[in-house]
């Protein structure tokens, strides 16, 4: 048989919970892919290791002070090793990979993912908070330069998956499906108490720390209802959330004639990160599969928007639009930041998420610059509030 071209492929965030699972899928694939570049923040060590496995072309190091530990480690190679934030922006552009998975947490991935479509490569999309931002200017730029965005979240990739064939036919309705993390059915008397150890727990998924607190306060699910607006076009009112507890169901589409698709199977990463990297292709693995006899009942239910505030910040955000989704993420990232330090309490990152949202001026269609303000603006605000 003949196997297509081999893929070259650049990890931008390769050490965290999608990057190293994206190597495992690689690594069983080498007829497929490559590693062309690998970049980490401050995990030079897992990066290093990564490297001399993996012999990518180029590392980046954001943390620029980790700079010449890794140099050295990898003086035998002939690895590039380049440091700081603005290396990761050069590096995306340059032409040594073909697609880009954008697996940095955070708004620290909204400038690498933008030029990489800039220059015209394909993104396997998981850093969410990229569409999160500036969803607007970075799908038109996608739109204008020819470059597939395809999603890695595991409820956008089901959407997609749902959608294959359907090129004509409108949606009439998305429905995302939430596990509701570790606290579901908890009230705000018990959320009160929550400390990080318990928050980091996620029943269902093994993930990084930031989207794990997102998924125990349904910022998630929040931050997924506008990543989903711009990935597939839509309008708010178009886009569902359901509490599904036993995460079987990773999402849904309803059509005009009132038919739902839904993608299902065991929840694992592994797999929505594959499809993406191996789109339009399915390949084959022995991973575990989902027996229907053992998940025999299947729940789905609405959200309790009055005990999980964040998640109706996130909607007033998309409903809203403009910088306010912007503002919302800076806001929230801080907030999880200062929770994971135990500077900030649980119920309390949604009191400074509303605050700030109050706070900083609203503009409705900004430029890429007043994205980049309002960030800046927002945090601050909320590390004042939080005095750090
Ligand atoms: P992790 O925290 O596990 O990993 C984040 C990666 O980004 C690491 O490689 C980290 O480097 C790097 N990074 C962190 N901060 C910066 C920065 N300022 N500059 C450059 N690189 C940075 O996150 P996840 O893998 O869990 O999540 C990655 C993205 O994928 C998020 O946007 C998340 O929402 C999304 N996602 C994740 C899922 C999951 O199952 N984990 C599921 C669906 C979506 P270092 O290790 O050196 O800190």
């Amino acid at each position: 048989m003949n196997h297509p071209p081999v893929k070259r492929i650049a990890l931008f965030g390769s050490t965290g919970s999608i990057g190293t699972q994206a190597l495992e899928v690689i690594e069983r694939h080498p007829e497929l892919f490559s590693v062309e570049v690998l970049t980490a923040n401050a995990n030079d060590e897992l990066l290093v290791q990564q490297a001399l496995r993996h012999q990518p072309h180029i590392v980046v190091i954001g943390d620029d002070s980790k700079y010449t530990k890794v140099r050295e480690a990898l003086a035998s190679s002939d690895i590039k090793v380049f440091a700081g934030e603005q290396a990761l922006v050069e590096v995306a552009a340059m032409d040594v990979y073909d697609l880009m998975l954008a697996a940095i947490v955070g708004y620290a991935g909204l400038k690498p993912t933008l030029e990489a479509i800039r220059n015209g490569k394909a993104i396997a999309l998981a850093n969410k908070e990229t569409l999160v931002v500036a969803g607007d200017i970075v799908m038109q730029t996608a739109l204008e330069r020819r470059v597939p965005v395809i999603p890695v979240d595991s409820e956008h990739s089901a959407i997609f998956q749902c959608l294959v064939g359907e090129a004509r036919n409108p949606i009439e309705k998305v429905i995302l499906t939430a596990s509701c993390g570790p606290f579901l059915g908890r009230k705000p008397n018990y959320l009160v108490n929550v400390k990080r150890e318990h928050a980091l727990q996620h029943p269902n998924w093994n993930m990084g720390a930031k989207i794990s607190v997102d998924s125990a306060t349904l910022m998630n699910k929040g931050l997924e209802m506008i990543e989903a607006r711009w990935l597939f076009n839509l309008r708010p009112d178009q886009i569902q959330v359901v509490i599904h507890p036993q995460s079987i169901v990773h999402s849904m589409v309803q059509f005009e004639d009132g038919s739902i698709k839904a993608q299902m199977g065991l929840p694992d990463m592994k797999l929505p990160i594959q499809y993406a990297m191996a789109f339009p292709n399915r390949l084959a693995n022995d991973w575990p599969r989902c027996d229907f006899r053992k998940f025999n009942t299947l729940t789905f239910d609405e959200p309790d928007y009055r005990t999980f505030r964040n998640l109706t910040l996130a909607i007033e955000a998309l409903k809203k639009g403009g910088n306010l989704p912007c503002v919302l993420n800076a806001a929230n990232e801080i907030a999880v930041w200062a929770f994971l330090r135990n500077r900030l309490g649980f119920l309390e990152m949604t009191d400074v998420i509303e605050s700030v949202m109050q706070r900083v001026a609203y503009i409705e269609q900004p430029s890429l610059e007043e994205y980049f303000d309002s960030d800046g603006e927002a945090r601050s605000y909320a590390a004042d509030l939080i005095k750090i």
